[in-house]
């Protein structure tokens, strides 16, 4: 049996990077799993390869989430675990952030997150449990510069994942939140404007000496999702090579 036997997992921004890593673990682990994405195409595909089923969903949208938890249950169940994954980068100087900019980060990364706890808590209440993690980042621990809208939304992630538990422990409900370091996909090129980054310099600067892969993180997601994380909730899951267990000025290199 495998350890996500019985669950049914609605993975957000699951067409790629972490989540889409966390997709086929979840699947090899015996999890029927809804792949949500804005990216059809590339969402749909995944899906298909794996056996799993592909909704289209913008995760900003309250319509959209109606529509993606009705459907994850006509297909399968209702959920009983839910990754709130999808993310998007933007890098400008706090002077040079546009309200525009500020906001589209903050719809996607921490109101798509609320909207998707809100979604699926009714029917997880009812079912009486579930697993929701809430992929923050070590910028909702730490800041970092050139990152306003991204900080303040991980750090939102983070502030609402502690109200969810608290809230929602009594109904077997649990919520946590994971923090990635820096991991190798496609969000920091995409936030570049397609540009090639070369994550060496960077992996240098990680005590563990590189840059992290999405199937690290996916090994996270399994042990939340599972039962195995039976006593974890409103806490804070750190993968990121040991980056914030220092300061600026502990670097030995
Ligand atoms: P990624 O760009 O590879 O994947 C993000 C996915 O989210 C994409 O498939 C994209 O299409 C989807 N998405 C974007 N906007 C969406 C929307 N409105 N609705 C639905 N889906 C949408 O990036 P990733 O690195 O896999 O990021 C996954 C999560 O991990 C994000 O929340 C990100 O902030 C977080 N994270 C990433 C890193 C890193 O270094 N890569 C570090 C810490 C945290």
């Amino acid at each position: 049996m495998g350890r996500l036997s019985g669950k049914v997992a609605l993975v957000t921004g699951a067409a790629g990077g972490q989540g889409a890593a966390a997709v086929r673990r979840f699947v090899e682990e015996g999890a029927r799993v809804v792949v949500a994405d804005v990216r059809d195409e590339e969402g749909r595909a995944l899906a298909d390869e794996l056996g799993a089923h592909f909704v289209h969903l913008d995760v900003s949208e309250e319509d959209g989430w109606t529509a993606a938890v009705a459907e994850t249950t006509a297909v399968y169940e209702h959920p009983n675990v839910l990754v709130n994954n999808a993310g998007v980068l933007h890098f400008a100087r706090l002077q040079d952030t546009t309200l525009s900019d500020y906001l589209r980060v903050i719809h996607i990364n921490q109101v798509g997150t609320f909207l998707g706890m809100r979604g699926v808590v009714p029917g997880m209440k009812k079912a009486g449990g579930g697993s929701i993690i809430n992929v923050s980042s070590i910028e909702g621990l730490r800041a970092a510069p050139l990152l306003t809208a991204y900080t303040a939304s991980k750090f939102a992630i983070r502030g609402m994942t502690k109200v969810a538990a608290l809230e929602l422990a009594g109904r077997g409900v649990r919520v946590n939140s994971v923090h990635p370091g820096m991991i190798e996909t496609g969000m920091i090129p995409a936030a570049l404007g397609g540009q090639e980054v070369d994550m060496t310099f960077v992996g240098k600067k990680v005590p563990l000496g590189r840059v992290g892969q999405p199937s690290e993180i996916a090994e996270l997601t399994v042990f939340l999702a599972s039962d195995e994380s039976s006593y974890c909730t409103g806490a804070e899951f750190v993968a990121d090579g040991g980056v914030t267990a220092g300061h600026s000025l502990s670097n030995l290199g």
